[in-house]
């Protein structure tokens, strides 16, 4: 069976990416929708031929433990509402995917897995590159050790932020700046190509040089991440900066992805030589390839779990805290 998926929040990744996605994947379709905005629920039902029946507002969303149309329910709200749509989607019986950052705690990432452990439902979080091409292949050259054994990891997001006043900026709805919105995926980064675990953190904010945007979170952010076998972590982060990029060197070699993150086309480069890669569209293959492991296994993909989420905000978490207190903070 097809699986039937719902987008709840229906902004601008919903529309631009995961709706274009959904429509190029053979195993999984947008079955329904929820939004607060009557006017979007009549231009999406009409595009996408989605019935009356399958579209929810925010106070009618729970009645979606009625729809068998419904199979998963994808959050793709502001970071603060992640909490709450996740715990009454498992409680409405469904599977969940949830956008990262998976929430703005700890605490919150705990009763997340919680609530859809007890209601026996999977639960993903939206980390795309782990379906990427490029980002499989160094992934695959690094666990196979083409290179050797990595020594130092440098890894940078960062983009030149608009409007000043989206919910971005709002530490309330946001848990904080690029950090918790991009600086998650070099901590996914420096994790996928180690396969381990950071031990330790230190880290420092960089100035801010737009007040007017930076009231409440931060403007960029360092970082360093001491990792197994006196491997180096380098993180950079920043609304201000537009940069890109996931660098290893190892005993042998290096790689070099750039861009790295973004949905743009990954681009890449290792000590061979440039690496030549399908060109995929983020979206459509994440999803076809949650859909299809889900059909086999009853499962999602075990490295996108909310465990996963979860391991990644106490890393975002210890960072807040090592630039917050100047002091290394250990992970162990
Ligand atoms: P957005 O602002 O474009 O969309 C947010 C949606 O939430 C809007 O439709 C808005 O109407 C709705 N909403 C409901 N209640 C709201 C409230 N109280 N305040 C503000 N908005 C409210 O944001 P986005 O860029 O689509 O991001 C949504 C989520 O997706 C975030 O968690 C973000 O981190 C994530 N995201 C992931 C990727 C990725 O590549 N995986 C890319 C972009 C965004």
């Amino acid at each position: 069976k097809k699986l039937g998926i719902a987008l709840v929040g229906l902004g601008s990744y919903a529309k631009n990416q995961l709706a274009v996605g959904l429509e190029q994947t053979p195993n999984c379709y947008l079955a329904g929708i929820v939004t607060g905005t009557p006017a979007k629920a009549e231009e999406w039902m009409k595009k996408y031929n989605i019935p009356k029946k399958n579209v929810y507002n925010y106070q009618t969303f729970d009645q979606i433990a009625d729809n068998k149309d419904i199979d998963i329910v994808y959050v793709v709200l502001p970071n603060s509402m992640h909490h709450e749509y996740v715990i009454r989607a498992a409680k409405a019986g469904k599977h969940v995917m949830c956008e990262k950052p998976m929430a703005n705690s700890v605490k919150d990432c705990q009763e997340m897995i919680k609530a859809c452990k007890d209601a026996g439902v999977q639960l993903g979080i939206g980390y795309r590159m782990h379906f990427e091409p490029f980002t499989k292949e160094i992934i695959r050259m690094s666990r196979e050790k083409v290179f050797g054994n990595v020594k130092f990891i440098n890894s940078n997001f960062g983009f030149t932020i608009g409007d000043p006043t989206q919910w971005r900026l709002k530490k309330a709805m946001a848990g904080g700046g690029p950090l918790m919105d991009v600086g998650v995926y070099c901590v996914q980064g420096a994790r996928y190509i180690t396969g381990k675990e950071p031990l330790a953190v230190t880290a420092q904010f960089g100035p801010i040089t737009d007040p007017t945007r930076f009231k409440d979170v931060e403007e960029s952010l360092s970082w360093q991440f001491d990792f197994p076998d006196a491997v180096t972590v380098n993180g950079f982060t920043s609304y201000k900066t537009n940069i890109e990029q996931l660098f290893a060197t190892y005993e042998q070699g290096f790689i070099h992805l750039s861009p790295a993150y973004s949905y743009g086309p990954i681009k890449g480069r290792t000590s061979q030589g440039e690496l030549n890669l399908p060109i995929v569209h983020h979206q459509a293959n994440m999803l076809e390839a949650i859909a299809r492991e889900f059909q086999e296994t009853k499962m999602f993909p075990a490295h996108i779990s909310g465990e996963e989420g979860l391991k990644d905000m106490k890393y975002l978490t210890a960072i807040y805290e090592a630039a917050q207190t100047g002091k290394k903070i250990s992970l162990v």
